[in-house]
């Protein structure tokens, strides 16, 4: 008799540790009561950014490992997001500056978007969760400055159903309706590259955090320029999520003070020191004289 007690007294303990109802997007447990780092930290995430005040340099380009090949996959319903984990062989993040080799360990959905740009919010972001290889894994890797990189599309609404996402919209209506956390094997296969848009070449980059509680500062964060399109229809999918607090309908962290830090704006060849301020200059003149002759 005794010992179960002590059983169950363990199992509702771990319950309330892991559960999803100590933190949510609303009400007594909204992201103004977060706390620890959420609370306190200065290099906090999402952020608006500010395309007219980004550093424009060029970082160099994101290297996408596999992310073109198709995998199955688990989705699940956690209570605060859809999340997707992938099975079989590594799919890794390389270049664009990274000092070291990421690798993908989830993906996962934001509605509306968590990043605004010029205080825009588009409907839908998709996270892309990767790893610092150095490290043993996500937990470790997130207590570490170089730890963490994510990538993030964005998602504006359109008329039309956006086909490349049909998959990942059907597997998310499979763990839907089931009220709390719950697990499901996806039907079709994932291609992740069809989670990003067509042009890879120009991003947003700088050093945040991550968007839930414990809100470590670990993150490099990747934001794709170029948009994808979801349609009203789909997006109703994600808004359905039912979850044991009710309908999961908004999943979004408010922008956090940039403080200091600098948001670069990465351009293919984008580099002021290739253009020497003399041949600016001599350009700008050549340009005035031909201007000059046919008039
Ligand atoms: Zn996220």
């Amino acid at each position: 008799m005794k010992s179960s007690y002590i059983i169950f007294n363990i199992i509702v303990g771990l319950y309330v540790a892991t559960g999803s109802s100590d933190w949510g997007y609303w009400g007594d447990h909204g992201p103004a009561q977060w706390q620890g780092l959420c609370a306190t930290g200065k290099k906090q995430s999402p952020i608006n950014i500010v395309p007219e005040k980004t550093e424009k340099a060029d970082l160099g380009a994101l290297k996408f490992v596999r992310y073109d090949y198709a995998f199955s996959g688990n989705i699940t319903n956690n209570g605060h997001s859809v999340q997707i984990q992938l099975i079989g062989l590594p799919i890794q993040l390389e270049g664009g500056s990274l000092p070291y080799t990421y690798i993908l360990e989830q993906i996962h959905f934001h509605w509306p978007a968590e990043h605004t740009v010029d205080g825009d919010r588009d409907a839908l972001e998709v996270h892309f969760v990767h790893y610092n290889e150095q490290y043993e894994n996500v937990t470790v890797a997130s207590q570490h400055e170089d730890g963490i990189a994510v990538v993030a599309t964005l998602f504006e609404l359109d008329y039309e159903d956006n086909e490349g996402i049909t998959p990942i919209v059907e597997a998310t209506e499979l763990v839907s309706k089931w009220v709390g956390k719950s697990t499901a094997k996806m039907r079709s296969k994932v291609i992740p590259d069809l989670l990003l848009p067509k042009d890879h070449t120009t991003y947003y980059r700088y050093s945040g955090s991550l968007t839930t509680p414990g809100c470590q500062e670990s993150v490099t964060w990747l934001i794709l320029t170029e948009k994808l399109t979801i349609s009203e229809q789909q997006l109703k999918v994600f808004k359905n999520i039912g979850t044991d607090n009710g309908t999961l309908s908004f999943n979004y962290r408010p922008v956090q003070a940039l403080g200091g830090r600098k948001v670069h704006h990465r351009l293919d060849g984008y580099s002021l020191a290739t253009v020497p301020r003399s041949n600016l200059f001599f350009t700008l003149f050549s340009f005035l004289f031909i201007k000059l002759l046919l008039s």
